[in-house]
């Protein structure tokens, strides 16, 4: 008798649905798994005889065949140990026929028969879901995320013996655990608690409502990495679908505590400059997709501290996902591809010393140190950089000032803004102004003439012609800050003014 259940492995950071074939045929006892397993997988059938023992339930003495497909794709893990299982107990009329009808089973056996949970349960589900599967098996530490997709039943199981007897009908399966806070993820930190700053905090604001890509040029200890940790902070709540893709990554990465929730709000990676290429791209080892800062940063903010003391490769790196909001990682036999849409903030010193700042008086690197040191930022990575700030050190008078608005008021203001231009872009596959295509910008999204005019004076003045398409990107953000329906002069020049300093590692 042949029996067919579903499961699901992870490939990358997503759920792949898998059907296990369990043959029991009359021959010498045996057992025997085809179909591109890795060893994991291989080792399942003796973890899984144990556990059905172990279950009060009978292993056939008869040759036993699984067959995982498709077959061409190579399985790894020991996510499969519960639908062979299954599929053991099915061929063996141990379980009621159609029971694993429209249903997957998601976990770990032990030799005991107890169930673990599944790190990946989330993008487990969401593949499930997408085949029509309508009824998930978990064990409880995987409940929580496979509850937030929408239209599963989730079914919660402790071991395989409570799992034969709900499917015999004998018992009910347990509630779902409430979910853990997600520590990871809530911030601590506020716009409010910035004193002095009032430029940056302004054009933290414009970044957030643009999604703006930014640069903060300052000297060591000035505030860059206080600046850049509460962008975030202001950032709207992820949508529905970025919210699952968030949490499958950070999930996969082994980042969320197992019983969490969905992740809400928008993540920040801070990779140190020694950081390897690895580190930052993600790699695969063995068979395990390993999410690199990149990828963990999508939704989110990537802060790069110090950037132009990053490696070559890492910089370099950055250039394909901020194109195409993908990172790709090739290993032997094929190539992976992970989501990374971020929004970068890159921090530098003026120079190696970090003290060319004013005069410049106490800066004692040479002028070619200087220039090599901000040529380590290429052309093109600049170019994606709209609004380039810079951070000098707050005043006396400045931090005696009084304290601005919060994180949840500038979040406010932000989320209008970006309500204003995902209307305008209603029609369009983009919806903020920092992913506006340089040909669309000039054909269809003209400042006022008093714009243009001005915007004509800087070309004049030596604002390069893409120089000129960042300063249009950031007019029409500051017009939607404002509430207005087309940039004027005062957006334009306010843009030329946060395109900032015309020196230093990330001037044109
Ligand atoms: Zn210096």
């Amino acid at each position: 008798m042949v029996a067919q259940v579903k499961g699901v492995v992870v490939s990358g950071v997503a759920g792949l649905v898998i059907r296990v074939e369990v043959e029991v045929a009359q021959g010498l006892p045996s057992v025997g798994v085809i179909g591109l397993a890795d060893a994991a997988v291989g080792e399942s059938k003796w973890r899984v005889r144990s556990a059905i023992g172990n279950a009060g339930c009978k292993w056939p003495a008869a040759r036993v065949t699984i067959g995982l497909s498709p077959a061409d794709i190579p399985k790894h893990g020991t996510s499969l140990d519960l639908p062979i299982a299954v599929g053991v107990l099915l061929a063996t009329e141990q379980i009621p026929k159609d029971c694993a009808r429209d249903a997957t089973f998601i976990g770990e056996l032990g030799l005991d028969g107890a169930l673990r949970p599944f790190r990946a349960a989330l993008p487990a589900a969401i593949a499930a879901k997408r085949c029509g599967i309508s009824r998930v098996y978990v064990a409880p530490g995987s409940a929580r995320q496979v509850a937030v997709v929408p239209g599963v039943e989730v079914v919660v199981i402790r071991d395989l013996e409570h799992l034969v007897s709900v499917l015999r009908g004998e018992s009910l399966a347990d509630a779902i655990p409430e979910a853990d806070a997600i520590g990871a993820m809530t911030s601590t930190v506020d716009m409010c608690d910035i004193r002095g700053h009032a430029h940056g905090r302004f054009a933290l604001e414009v970044a957030a409502a643009g999604s703006h890509h930014l640069s903060l040029l300052g000297p060591p200890g000035v505030g860059k990495t206080m600046l850049a940790e509460r962008l975030p902070t202001i950032l709207p709540d992820l949508d529905e679908q970025t919210a699952i893709d968030v949490t499958s990554i950070h999930a996969v990465a082994g980042r969320l505590p197992l019983a969490a929730g969905l992740v809400r709000r928008p993540p920040f990676e801070a990779p140190h400059h020694s950081a390897s290429a690895t580190a930052l791209l993600g790699t695969v080892r063995g068979r395990h997709t390993i999410p690199g800062a990149l990828t963990l940063a999508h939704g989110g903010v990537l802060f790069l501290d110090e950037a132009p003391e990053f490696s070559r490769p890492c910089l370099e790196g950055l250039r394909q996902p901020m194109e195409s909001g993908i990172v790709r990682i090739m290993r032997a036999a094929e190539s992976v591809d992970l989501p990374a849409q971020f929004q970068l903030v890159l921090a530098a010193n003026p120079c190696p010393c970090g003290f060319a700042v004013g005069k410049g008086a106490s800066c004692r690197c040479t002028a070619m140190a200087k220039r090599r040191y901000g040529e380590r930022l290429s052309g093109p990575l600049r170019d994606r950089i709209d609004i380039r700030l810079e951070v000098l050190r707050p005043t006396m008078g400045e931090l005696a000032a009084q304290v601005g608005d919060s994180s949840v008021q500038i979040a406010e203001r932000v989320s209008r803004a970006r309500t204003r231009a995902a209307v305008r872009f209603r029609e369009m596959p983009w919806s903020v102004n920092s992913h506006l295509p340089a040909g669309e910008l000039r054909r269809k999204w003209a400042p006022d003439a008093s714009g243009c005019a001005l915007l004509i004076e800087a070309e004049r003045g030596g604002l390069s012609l893409r120089g000129a398409d960042r300063v249009m990107r950031v007019a029409w953000t500051l017009a939607d800050l404002c509430e207005v329906d087309v940039p004027s002069r005062d957006h334009i020049a306010m843009a030329l003014g946060l395109r900032g300093a015309d020196r230093g590692p990330t001037d044109d």
